[in-house]
């Protein structure tokens, strides 16, 4: 039951509710507590003032000893309330006259001294002109209020108790009306913050059903976005997104491998083609089985070739193919790579030009520069007519090497040059395949920019048109020893 969020956010609602309510409660009761005590005050101090002013003005009528007694008895009937006990005190400490007995109903010590807590309250306010206390006594005890005074030269101590009875029930009368009013507004706020929780998460419930329909076969379909601005609807928007990036990198894969299959169709066909020629003819000559076998060599190779680059892609893509960096002279690595290139120059009668170029020392992986650079000059090779010229530039004109790959061939049209880059894509198919001899799937610039990347560099054409293309690679001087090809 616990794992549902919507039990889980009530009991948390109502547990900080029950909290709030009943921290509230506390504090309610307390002020009031305290404001009930101030009023008793208050009354009792106007009440001490009223009976002084007839208990002084009846003093002048009368004459003799007991003329504060006489006068007091007065006062006494005059002020009488239910709740309230009037008693004076001598400086001695002895009671000159009360209302009644101090404090009321004193059966706990044989009704002739007063309590001891009235008796503390008395002792106290000896040492102050004005006391307020709390003196036991009755059910609910009594709020006291000393108040020092002199008659006829003399100083006395004129006591009002009132009882707290009616305070007390009040206070009992809020803390009951709390004791119901909470647990009630407990279980309603609980039920609805059930049902608010519930409604609140339904369009979650249903994304989640959606979500878990969404397969391979239904990967167009998106969720529903109620309001784009709440924050399910940014979690649908989210979702979504997430739906989108999946499905195009689904669509990519399917495509990778569609276009994969399709290019590995084409030499397999090839092999298993020439092998039955082969085997269907008893008598052949020598020279036949050559040149079947240099047919099967050729498409092999051919096969290898792709398989290598596809493998290579993979793991790209995968983050899988760590850089093997090490300190060499990219110079020295171009002069190595022209060197290889030459003899196919040679045979196309193109004239491969390496231009002088300065010590150029870097910090990256050999192999791979070597494989990009072996592309460039294997497709400016390639796509150039015999007797063309291409020419091999590198120079450090800022922070990065710029390798540059000329050739006088007939260009790329423009409007496939920012294709020329995507995997298996290549401007002329049928260019291509017929003048390739046993070379690429359209791979080698997919693969070469990577290289560029993984280096934090880039590949790009800088220029193609009728005279020829260049393509030219910036490659920064060193990579941390950490870079990685992912
Ligand atoms: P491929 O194996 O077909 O050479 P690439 O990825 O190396 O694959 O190149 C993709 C396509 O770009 C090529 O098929 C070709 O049409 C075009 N291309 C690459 N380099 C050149 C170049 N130097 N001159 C003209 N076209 C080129």
């Amino acid at each position: 039951m616990l794992d549902s969020v919507r039990v889980r956010l009530t009991l948390w609602y109502t547990a900080v509710l029950t909290f709030v309510l009943v921290v509230l409660a506390l504090i309610t009761y307390s002020i009031f507590w305290r404001s009930t005590l101030q009023r008793t005050d208050v009354n009792l101090s106007e009440l001490s003032e009223a009976f002084l002013t007839t208990l002084d003005a009846e003093a002048k009528d009368q004459s003799g000893p007991d003329s504060l007694k006489q006068a007091a008895q007065v006062a006494i009937n005059e002020h009488r309330f239910r709740d309230h006990v009037f008693a004076i005190f001598d400086d001695a400490g002895n009671m000159v006259v009360s209302s009644q007995d101090v404090p009321p109903e004193p059966a706990a010590n044989g009704g002739s001294l007063p309590s001891p807590s009235f008796q503390r309250f008395l002792d106290a306010s000896a040492r102050s002109d004005r006391l307020f206390g709390k003196v036991k006594g009755g059910k609910d005890g009594y709020r006291a209020f000393a108040r020092r005074f002199s008659s006829s030269g003399k100083k006395y101590t004129l006591v009002i108790l009132q009882s707290l009875h009616a305070q007390r029930e009040m206070l009992e009368e809020v803390a009951e009306t709390f004791a119901w009013v909470i647990p009630i507004a407990i279980v309603l706020a609980s039920v609805g913050g059930y049902f608010l929780a519930r409604k609140s998460l339904a369009p979650v419930v249903a994304m989640s059903s959606h979500a878990g329909r969404i397969g391979a076969a239904n990967l167009h379909e998106r969720l529903a976005v109620q309001n784009e601005r709440d924050e399910l609807g940014q979690l649908a928007q989210s979702f979504n997104s997430l739906l989108d990036r999946l499905s195009q990198s689904f669509e990519r894969q399917q495509r990778f491998m569609a276009d994969a299959s399709h290019e590995l169709r084409t030499p397999v066909a090839i092999l298993r083609g020439e092998a039955e020629v082969a085997l269907s003819q008893q008598a052949r000559s020598q020279e036949e089985y050559r040149e079947s076998l240099e047919v099967l060599h050729q498409e092999a190779a051919r096969l290898t070739h792709i398989v290598e680059d596809l493998f290579t892609l993979t793991r790209a893509d995968a983050g899988q193919y760590p850089l093997q960096l090490r300190d060499f002279y990219l110079d020295e690595l171009v002069g190595e790579c022209v060197h290889s290139a030459r003899t196919l120059a040679l045979a196309k009668k193109i004239s491969l030009n390496l231009e002088e170029s300065c010590e150029s020392p870097i910090h990256a992986d050999e192999s791979l520069l070597r494989r990009m650079i072996l592309n460039l000059l294997d497709n400016a090779i390639k796509y150039t007519p015999e007797g063309g010229r291409v020419t091999v530039t590198c120079n450090l004109p800022g922070h990065e090497y710029v390798l540059s790959i000329t050739d006088t061939g007939g260009g790329i049209p423009a409007e496939l040059q920012p294709r020329i880059f995507e995997r298996f894509f290549r401007a002329d198919m049928a260019r291509s395949r017929a003048e390739n001899d046993g070379g690429g799937a359209g791979l080698g610039l997919s693969i070469s920019r990577w290289i560029a990347e993984a280096h934090h560099g880039r590949l790009e054409l800088t220029r193609s048109d009728s005279a020829g293309s260049t393509f030219t690679a910036y490659l920064p001087t060193g990579l941390s020893p950490s870079a990685t090809g992912s």
